[in-house]
């Protein structure tokens, strides 16, 4: 007995096992025939929904896509345009530079490729996050180090600000992908530099808060008023004010994502004039888990 959709036929309904060798009466067939029928619309109506669930999916991800490439075209030329520029006036055959500017166009172009790279590796984090494919890499570490080796990468950014350490003594190791926690690290730090003084505190700081660890960033700045406040995590999303500041809005979405892939919280404490505090736990596994 075939099972057809409206189009084309999507299966045969198979009957076997008639003991008497009886032949099957005209009721019989009628009975199978409204088998049949309904096994097609319930066939139908599944791959009805199959193919909804995946156009909306590929919807999804081509907005997402769009959604990158408006924000960061406009953020990705800033860069660009400042590195032109210095290698133009550098190659520029009519003028002589002395040391110091051909240093300071050097020093720009050293700065503005970071700033590149920092922007597509945040891009590519963000695409993978959203897409699912983020698993850490997890193997164990000292988180006193980590908060030691962020600090150093950011000084170069944080030359004038007041940047130190606070880790409680004696943390357990922990199991986490190093790379992405000190990403996480170094965007909350970048943020509390951007968004601060300079003249400014800036602490970086670890300890133990029941069965986790708690790393945090906390600066001294103008504060994120509470009604911003529940926004910030989300992708593209930019507080009042951040508007003066080159940023895509990206580096909390992305702290977000490798935090809870490793089983961690994040939030945010702030207010207005008095500085901001974000904070991230990592969870302790048991000491028995270090041979797996
Ligand atoms: P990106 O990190 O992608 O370069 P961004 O810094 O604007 O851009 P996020 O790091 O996600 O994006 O931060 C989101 C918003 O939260 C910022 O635009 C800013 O308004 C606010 N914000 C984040 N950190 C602080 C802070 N320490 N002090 C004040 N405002 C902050
Ligand atoms: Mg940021």
């Amino acid at each position: 007995m075939p099972i057809a959709s409206a189009d084309r036929a999507i299966g045969v309904l198979e009957v076997t096992g008639n003991r008497d060798g009886v032949r099957l009466g005209a009721d019989d067939e009628q009975v199978l025939v409204s088998f049949a029928n309904q096994a097609a619309l319930a066939l139908e109506r599944v791959r009805l929904a199959e193919d909804a669930a995946r156009a909306a999916a590929l919807a999804q991800s081509d907005e997402l896509k769009s959604a990158l490439l408006a924000a960061v075209s406009h953020e990705l030329r800033t860069p660009l345009a400042a590195i032109k520029a210095s290698v133009t006036s550098l190659i520029d055959p009519t003028v002589e530079w002395d040391d110091a500017a051909q240093s300071e166009f050097l020093q720009a172009i050293n700065e503005e490729t970071d700033r590149l790279t920092r922007m597509l590796s945040n891009l590519l984090d963000l695409s993978r996050i959203e897409g699912g494919a983020l698993k850490p890499e997890k193997e164990w570490y000292d988180v006193a180090e980590l908060v030691v080796d962020v600090a150093h990468r950011l000084a170069s950014l944080a030359v004038r600000y007041r940047l130190t350490t606070e880790v409680e003594p004696d943390l357990p190791v922990v199991h986490f992908d190093y790379v992405q926690i000190a990403q996480v690290m170094m965007n909350l730090g970048e943020n509390a530099v951007k968004y601060t003084l300079p003249g400014t505190e800036i602490v970086l700081s670890a300890r133990r808060v029941h069965n986790s660890v708690e790393l945090a960033v906390r600066d001294r700045g103008p504060g994120i008023p509470a009604s911003r406040l529940p926004h910030i995590f989300n992708r593209f999303y930019r507080a009042d004010g951040a508007g003066r500041v080159a940023g895509t809005g990206i580096g909390l979405a992305i702290c977000k994502g490798f935090v809870e892939a490793h089983g961690g919280r994040i939030h945010a404490e702030s207010r207005e004039g008095s500085g901001t505090t974000i904070r991230f736990s990592l969870p302790i596994e048991h000491e028995v888990d270090r041979s797996s």
